[in-house]
């Protein structure tokens, strides 16, 4: 279960990173495509509009001669054909030009006399037809113009080769048609008849203001990708940049904001807390009567850390109780090969803080604990801070008379900080009163302290609760508990706490 809310961490945390550096980059491709499409949408405007242009352009040669060759329709074809002939030389775009008399064509600049019948209302805007061919050329496309007043007309022809000339050399990067009525044109020089194509990217149509046909400008698909790889490749670049270092960002601010925590389950599983021993004595004797369990944190790059830097982290994450678990699992494996060799029963002092008593898991870790060790060979100690009162609930009464069944003793820590009441010491079934060592630090210093010290004696010999002194460095000091009959001792003038496995070594020594 644990491994697996491990992994189910690890991914979401690689999720975010993944996200936190995809976001920009996908933002980023986003703005730079409709940026590309844009850019695409205005060069097809601008091409389509300048193939209106250029068609124009051309168209107005067709018309001026259309215009000047009406006036001459009903004429005999001989009386004319030069005149006819004259403006298809002469002006540039127009291949040919006919007259026209009850929309039949009887002259021709090219065949002089003929006959061919038209239909008018073929002409787009009755002016302009686009053709695939005609007999001279039948297959290239032929632009016609047609102008006519009663029962006159006269037209003029443009070639296609201007025509696919021209969307080949405005449209060279984009799709372009020319479209007069049904028919349409593309720059390959094929002719269409039926609707416009779809131009999948940037498709642009503008009608002419002055004649009738159309211009339909366009890319193929593909070309906004086309487009953005080979102008953006710098921006590209950018991009993947602050995506890796977004990436990155939010990588460290994840690592930052799980770190304490994420860094003390590490070193749980890694089993980096380990237990320290300090020997407590008896006060009269100075034998040996017990330890107290001291944590430490072997950090593989810190060295030891000191339990006062760790334990509140620990705490606050609830880690402490597991942490607690571990030290005791240990501090048994170390102390129960010895426990047949106790004389009398041996103390072992654990500290537990408040939210430990908060369910009755500390029973059943209590029991493990002592089960394994030979029957009455040792007297678990739990220390209870006086600094953190316990609330009494329905579930800390239950757990600390399952406790005191199992012969659980506790012991109130830093006796002389907090501010338990008598009723507090009997709700828990208080055995032990460990002063604190400020207190003990002021023997023969300072005289109030010393007061205090005394009172706090006095307390515990009314309740008939036995005292541990705790700090205890001179001899002064031991002395002066001794003569107050404090009944255990410990410090650093019996002993520092050492690690477990060091500390029965020199014990088996003993
Ligand atoms: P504490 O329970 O009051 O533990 C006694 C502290 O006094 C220990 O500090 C011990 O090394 C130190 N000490 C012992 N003799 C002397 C002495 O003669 N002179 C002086 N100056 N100090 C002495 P340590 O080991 O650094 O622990 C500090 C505190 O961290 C403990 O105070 C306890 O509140 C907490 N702690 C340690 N281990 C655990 C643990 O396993 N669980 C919990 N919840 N708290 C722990
Ligand atoms: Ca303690
Ligand atoms: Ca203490």
């Amino acid at each position: 279960m644990p491994l697996n809310a491990n992994t189910r961490k690890r991914s979401i945390r690689i999720a975010i990173t993944l996200a936190s550096g995809l976001l920009p980059v996908l933002l980023g491709g986003v703005i730079l495509s409709m940026q590309a499409e844009r850019t695409l949408q205005q060069s097809t405007q601008q091409t389509a509009e300048e193939a209106i242009r250029q068609f124009e352009l051309m168209l107005d040669n067709n018309a001026q001669a259309a215009r000047e060759l009406l006036p001459l329709a009903g004429q005999t074809c001989i009386d004319v054909n030069l005149a006819l002939r004259e403006q298809a030389t002469r002006r540039p775009f127009v291949r040919s030009t006919n007259l026209v008399w009850d929309d039949t064509i009887y002259c021709s600049s090219l065949f002089g006399d003929y006959q061919e019948k038209i239909a008018s209302g073929d002409y787009a805007g009755g002016r302009l037809l686009l053709m695939k061919g005609n007999p001279v050329t039948p297959n290239t496309a032929v632009l016609v113009y047609r102008l006519g007043e009663g029962l006159r007309g006269a037209m003029s022809t443009l070639d296609g080769y201007h025509l696919i000339n021209a969307l080949r050399m405005i449209g060279r990067h984009t799709l372009l048609a020319l479209q007069v009525g049904p028919h349409w044109l593309t720059s390959d020089g094929e002719f269409h008849e039926g609707p416009l194509p779809v131009f999948p990217v940037a498709q642009t149509k503008i009608d002419s203001s002055r004649f009738a046909f159309g211009v339909q400008a366009g890319f193929p698909e593909g070309e906004t990708w086309r487009y953005m790889s080979s102008q953006y490749p710098p921006l590209f670049s950018l991009l993947i940049f602050f995506g890796v270092i977004s990436g990155l960002i939010g990588h460290i601010l994840q690592k930052r904001s799980s770190s304490p925590t994420h860094e003390m389950k590490r070193a749980l599983d890694a089993a980096e807390f380990v237990p320290y021993f300090q020997a407590v004595v008896h006060g009269d004797s100075k034998k040996i009567s017990g330890i107290e369990v001291l944590m430490r944190w072997n950090h593989p790059k810190e060295g030891l850390v000191r339990p006062d830097l760790f334990i509140p982290f620990a705490e606050h994450s609830g880690l402490i109780v597991p942490m607690t678990r571990s030290l005791m699992q240990q501090t048994a494996t170390l102390l129960a090969p010895l426990s047949t060799s106790f004389e009398e029963p041996f103390h072992i002092g654990v500290n537990i803080t408040a939210n430990h008593c908060q369910d009755l898991d500390l029973v059943q870790d209590c029991r493990e604990f002592l089960a394994a060790f030979a029957p009455g060979s040792i007297y678990l100690v739990l220390e209870l801070t006086e600094r953190e009162l316990i609330e009494p609930t329905a579930i800390t009464h239950q757990l600390f008379e399952q406790l005191h069944d199992l012969g659980v003793k506790i012991a109130i820590d830093d006796f002389g900080t907090g501010h338990s009441s008598l009723g507090y010491l009997r709700q828990f079934n208080v055995d032990y009163l460990k002063i604190d060592q400020s207190f003990v630090a002021m023997i023969g210093i300072d005289t109030l302290s010393s007061h205090i010290l005394d009172s706090i004696m006095e307390l515990a010999a009314k309740l008939d609760l036995a005292m541990v002194a705790e700090g205890v460095e001179t001899l002064a000091q031991s002395d002066y508990l001794t003569a107050h009959n404090v009944n255990f001792l410990q410090g650093y003038l019996y002993g520092r706490p050492m690690p477990g496995a060091e500390f029965i070594s020199a014990l088996s020594d003993h």
